[in-house]
């Protein structure tokens, strides 16, 4: 019997011992103990029980809570000692301690990795004070205030008084963060007697009379926004675990609606956990939020220390708040009583964990909602294939949001293709349109966004000619240059030497596409003169702050063009901006994914959307060297269903998710022989047990072989279902735990997000 089947059985059956962990809230969660389960508690005791149990020399009694159900103790059986009792209850820890049983078998980690990510990890710092900013100005004596400040070039200053002419109070860390003032700038302000700083024990009950009768009348909700609010309403009735997906374009009216569905959850007394990227966190967001919900919501996000993030988990526990906002993390937040998840932006890849255990925040909160009764809502302007093939399937309820309430016209797109710029001579980034464009910004002192797609830049070749990507025979995948000069495809094995002429047009001008960020702005200045460019890309950003601070100096126009890759996509408004320019939208074609289309469709949808927010109205310019592709058309012309439908027969074809699921296995090790021999034989056994349907591929070599001397190789396995995966997973697994010693480590990734 396989170790997977076993384990089921004796969770049935005969319990005999228990795996126990002592503390759970601790900075390293303790190893587990074996404790034996007398014979009257074994139907009382489940993965996730809280017990009482006597421990170490003088016995003293202790809580614990049980994770495992092992058939043989780890130690000798007559030093085993009994689990005293097992306390009555459900308690948030019994269900995060069930999450992490579950995670551990649905994504192939250990338990103490699951443990490590669902419980909140005490770490020994200080609680912050919180703080806030109050408003001591109102109406004309703070608008001559901020006129000043803009006269004086004052621009943090202006910033934060522009702010305060909507909200009369701003949580101080909120400021610092994403207005980016300095202390000093803030003292100042507090000098000339505007603002007014109030800590934490003057500002839990008297600002809350404040803030709501300052709470401002919000417009009435849309025919079709009451319409998604009343029917999930009336379905949470019924079927509270209820799933639905709110497809709708940026501006279209959706977090209105989650906040209207939160009020309703939070009414019943039940928590909210809300989820949306990072990146999309902005200072406006979080505003909406605070200012709804008050000193009810918190929010998370990675400039928290490991401190704070474990007060806002303290927080939920004592009931302190009823809504979570924040990254895929806050999923984990111990709150007693779910009513609802939302995931905002639900087809952001940052929702994947690229650590283990790889899980998917989609999935977790499927899992979290039933664990609680809680119903399910996403929302995305491009929902990711996954979603929608649900929703198709009738698993989610859809809902769409076709038009934007805040005005502005869907921008005229214009496909440039870059074989024919070539042809005529023009050998530079920018077509003659998009030139042409530019001058004609440049002279009307309007906004100018340029977009760099660089995801996919690594390794692919494309020919400038005829745009023909190198592709692999066998997968319609692109080939990968690995640093030996060979061609690899990362789906089957196949392998050639680099081309030197295009295999289909002979041209010589194939290469790599590389044009950074830099390189841009450099031909910007050559091609149109000198003029003030913000840049926005991986190397601009380190800074913890600095994404923040270009994003705002655009937004206050201290410079007319913004480049940029793709973190300057996301959910912000510039309503100058009339003009964007996406400079080669195929390179994210040419990576050796299946998910490619789908990423360039998500972000020259998103890039689009960018021009024509405000009164006038916007163009945009997408150069391609495939301007056939189905994806580039279809985002030109915001047509999503349309692309799903080409893509998911794509998907079915090529046997990918979400039609078929995916597993890869990826091996680590020092030694290249015994990294070989493991994947080697993890796809002998996996291919000779002729399992029906299961699709064995490789091992191959990871796209990139080797890191700092670990070698890198993997499996893929394909099944219709994912059950079936788990199941090889298991059996792999065994075979695994028996090679521990050989210092190879092994890792499960199903579905996986980004190109290996
Ligand atoms: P999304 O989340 O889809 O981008 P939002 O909910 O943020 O959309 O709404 C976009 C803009 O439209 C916001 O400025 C919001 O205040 C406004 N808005 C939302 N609902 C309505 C409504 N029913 N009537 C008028 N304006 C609305
Ligand atoms: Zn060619
Ligand atoms: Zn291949």
């Amino acid at each position: 019997m396989i170790g997977y089947e076993r384990q089921r059985k004796g969770e049935e059956m005969e319990k005999q011992y228990a795996q126990v962990i002592i503390d759970i809230s601790h900075e390293k969660v303790d190893r587990p103990f074996c404790y034996k389960i007398p014979q009257h508690l074994k139907e009382k005791v489940e993965i996730g029980s809280s017990v009482i149990l006597p421990f170490g020399k003088g016995n003293t009694l202790r809580k614990g809570y049980v994770i495992q159900f092992p058939e043989k103790p780890d130690f000798a059986e007559e030093k085993i000692k009994e689990i005293a009792e097992v306390r009555e209850g459900i308690q948030v820890e019994n269900k995060m301690i069930q999450l992490a049983a579950w995670m551990k078998e649905e994504y192939g980690c250990t338990m103490i990795q699951a443990l490590q990510t669902v419980l909140p990890i005490k770490a020994k710092v200080k609680p912050k004070e919180r703080k806030v900013l109050v408003s001591l100005a109102e109406g004309k004596e703070l608008q001559d205030a901020l006129e000043l400040a803009e006269k004086k070039k004052q621009h943090a200053k202006a910033r934060v008084l522009k702010q305060l002419q909507y909200h009369k109070e701003l949580p101080y860390s909120l400021v610092m963060q994403k207005l980016h003032l300095s202390a000093a700038t803030i003292q100042s302000l507090q000098k000339s007697g505007l603002v007014q700083i109030i800590s934490d024990i003057t500002y839990r009950n008297p600002l809350k009379e404040v803030e709501i009768k300052q709470q401002e009348k919000e417009p009435q909700l849309s025919k079709k926004q009451q319409e998604i609010v009343d029917k999930i309403t009336e379905e949470r009735k019924v079927n509270p675990t209820g799933k639905y997906l709110i497809h709708g374009i940026t501006g279209s009216g959706k977090t209105r609606v989650y906040l209207e569905l939160i009020e309703k959850v939070i009414a019943e007394n039940k928590s909210v956990i809300m989820l949306i990227p990072e990146i999309s966190l902005t200072f406006q967001t979080v505003m909406r939020f605070q200012k709804r919900f008050g000193n009810r919501v918190s929010v998370l996000n990675s400039s928290l220390s490991a401190g704070e993030k474990f007060d806002q988990c303290q927080r939920a526990r004592k009931g302190e708040i009823d809504i979570i906002i924040g990254p895929r993390s806050a999923l984990f937040t111990p709150f007693e009583n779910i009513g609802m998840i939302l995931i905002d932006e639900e087809h952001e890849s940052s929702y994947k964990s690229e650590a283990m255990p790889k899980y998917h925040a989609r999935e977790v909160a499927e899992k979290i909602a039933l664990l609680h009764g809680a119903s399910l809502v996403l929302g995305s302007a491009t929902p990711s294939l996954e979603s929608y093939y649900k929703a198709k399937e009738g698993e989610y309820r859809l809902f769409q949001l076709n038009h934007r309430l805040t005005g502005g016209q869907l921008p005229h797109v214009y496909i440039e293709d870059l074989r024919e710029e070539l042809k005529k001579g023009n050998r530079s980034i920018f077509s003659e349109r998009l030139q042409e464009l530019i001058r004609d910004r440049l002279e009307k002192k309007e906004q100018i966004i340029l977009f760099l797609n660089r995801r996919g830049y690594t390794g692919f070749l494309s020919c400038r000619s005829c745009g023909e990507v190198v592709k692999c025979p066998h997968c319609d995948v692109s080939l990968t240059l690995h640093n030996n000069g060979k061609m690899v495809c990362h789906y089957c094995g196949y392998e050639r030497e680099k081309v030197k002429v295009c295999p289909k047009c002979s041209s010589k001008y194939i290469s790599g596409f590389k044009a950074g960020t830099q390189k841009i702005e450099e031909e910007f200045i050559k091609t149109f003169g000198e003029t003030k460019i913000l840049r926005m890309d991986k190397d601009t950003t380190t800074k913890k702050d600095s994404y923040d601070q270009i994003l705002s100096q655009f937004m206050e126009e201290q410079a007319q063009v913004l480049i940029g890759t793709q973190m300057i996509v996301k959910g912000h408004d510039f309503p100058k901006v009339t003009l964007v320019g996406i400079l080669a939208a195929d390179i994210s074609l040419g990576v050796n994914d299946f998910r490619a289309a789908e990423r360039t469709f998500q972000l020259l949808t998103q890039a689009a959307g960018r021009a024509g927010r405000g009164n006038l109205p916007g163009e945009v310019v997408i150069q391609s060297y495939q301007p056939d592709h189905y994806s580039i058309g279809h985002a030109a012309r915001q047509e999503y269903e349309s692309f799903f439908e080409e893509e998911i027969l794509y998907r079915k074809l090529g046997s990918y998710p979400p039609v078929y699921h995916m597993l890869v296995v990826q091996l680590f090790g020092a030694r290249k022989e015994r990294v070989q021999q493991l994947a080697q034989s993890l796809a002998v056994v996996e291919k000779r047990r002729n399992e029906e349907g299961l699709t064995v591929i490789g091992p191959t070599e990871a796209a990139i072989g080797k890191i700092n001397n670990i070698y890198r190789m993997r499996l893929i396995l394909k099944h219709k279902t994912k059950e079936q995966l788990i199941k090889e997973k298991n059996r792999m697994e065994e075979i695994i735990r028996d090679c521990e010693k050989k210092e190879i480590i092994v890792q499960f990734d199903f579905n996986p997000m980004s190109s290996f």
